[in-house]
């Protein structure tokens, strides 16, 4: 038998995740952002259910061949443009539409031969200095595209830094809008943050918005609002069993460290996952997890293939009993990605991405 632990995706929770996201505006095209192999998930795996988007994002130009050999003949967005001049010839050759945010990508562009003008989406950098053209220059990288023949559309892009906090979009809104006011062109701006807590307003959510996690049914702004809030469904459970059961006396300790010493006689259960499968090692005692469905606590240091679970909630727990680590459980309980990743420091989207390779995948057709 292999070792227990099991990815398993869900193609339908996907599929109702997207239909989620168009409603929250209803109007506008939908981008399906499938970088990092679909935020872990696998572009194949979830292509059953991505292909109903008007438009596919991501940004390795391998996964894009990848989305053209799934059939897709539709918009396919490189949302960091392209890396080097000779990257442009695939663009031409799979007719892909790519991001403009430097003068170093419109000068390899100039020197660009080309059948077919491309379609490509100029990125402003409205407030969060990762990529993209200053306000005060974005008119004059517009007309310099403009003068291209190599260039025929040109579409308006900007990311927001806080959609999903306190600090909000305003202010990057209104540098976009103040500065892109009388020039053509469709727009999109909104990642799920912006989306959701925005996407009503319609001169937020423009002609194109480009929804990553929560097609996933990650929530952007856990803990303010979980996905359950959100209507969102989990995509990926990350599922193993126990393999062993200690009976601890009062002050044994548990793992690497001895993090956790039990305060009572306890039963613990070890479960086949450690960080080798992604789980992440800075999950404290405490971590939420689910044993025959039934929610407890990780206990002690996660270690590279196994981690610690204190069985006092589930007494009948033994040897074989399902535990989920995220996602969904036996008898329809739900343990979301969200809660296991904020009791780790992190996000969800970064657990997804790292679930490791020597985990097995499958799908579950439902
Ligand atoms: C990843 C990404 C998105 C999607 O973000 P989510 O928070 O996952 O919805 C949108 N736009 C750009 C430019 C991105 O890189």
């Amino acid at each position: 038998m292999p070792r227990p632990i099991q990815a398993t995706i869900h193609p339908a929770a996907l599929r109702a995740n997207l239909e989620r996201a168009r409603r929250a505006a209803p109007d506008a095209r939908l981008w399906a952002v499938v970088k990092a192999n679909a935020y872990g998930h696998g572009i194949e795996r979830v292509w059953s259910a991505v292909r109903a988007a008007d438009g596919i994002a991501l940004l390795d130009l391998d996964e894009a061949e990848r989305v053209r050999a799934l059939g897709w003949r539709g918009p396919l967005l490189l949302l960091e443009g392209v890396f080097e001049p000779r990257d442009l010839e695939l663009c031409s050759r799979l007719s892909l539409w790519h991001t403009v945010h430097c003068d170093a990508q419109i000068d390899w562009l100039s020197a660009h031969k080309t059948h077919a003008p491309h379609r490509v989406f100029l990125k402003m950098n409205s407030g969060m200095n990762r990529l993209g053209f200053a306000p005060g220059r974005f008119r004059a990288a517009f007309a310099r595209l403009s003068a291209l023949p190599q260039v025929d559309e040109i579409s308006l892009m900007t990311h927001f830094s806080d959609a999903d906090g306190p600090r909000g979009i305003s202010h990057q809104l209104a540098a976009f809008q103040g500065a892109t006011e009388d020039l053509p062109g469709e727009r999109s701006i909104c990642n799920s943050a912006a989306l959701l807590r925005h996407g009503l307003q319609a001169e937020v959510r423009l002609d194109w918005v480009r929804a990553g996690i929560a097609l996933y049914g990650g929530a952007p702004d856990h803990p303010e609002r979980t996905a359950g809030d959100w209507g969102l469904q989990p995509a990926m459970t990350l599922a193993s069993r126990l393999i062993g059961v200690q009976q601890l006396g009062e002050g044994d300790t548990v793992g690497y460290g001895s993090r956790f010493a039990a305060p009572a006689p306890m039963r613990i259960g070890v479960v086949a996952c450690g960080y080798a499968d992604g789980y992440p090692r800075h999950a404290p005692t405490g971590t939420p997890v689910l044993v025959d469905g039934v929610r407890t606590r990780v206990v002690g240091r996660v270690s590279m293939d196994m981690l610690a679970v204190d069985l006092a909630p589930v007494p009948g727990a033994a040897i074989g009993s399902e535990v989920t680590l995220w996602g969904r459980g036996p008898g329809g309980a739900v343990l979301p990605i969200d809660e296991v990743a904020e009791a780790a420091g992190t996000i969800g989207y970064e657990l997804m991405c790292a679930l490791a390779p020597r985990v097995p995948v499958v799908t579950d057709e439902a």
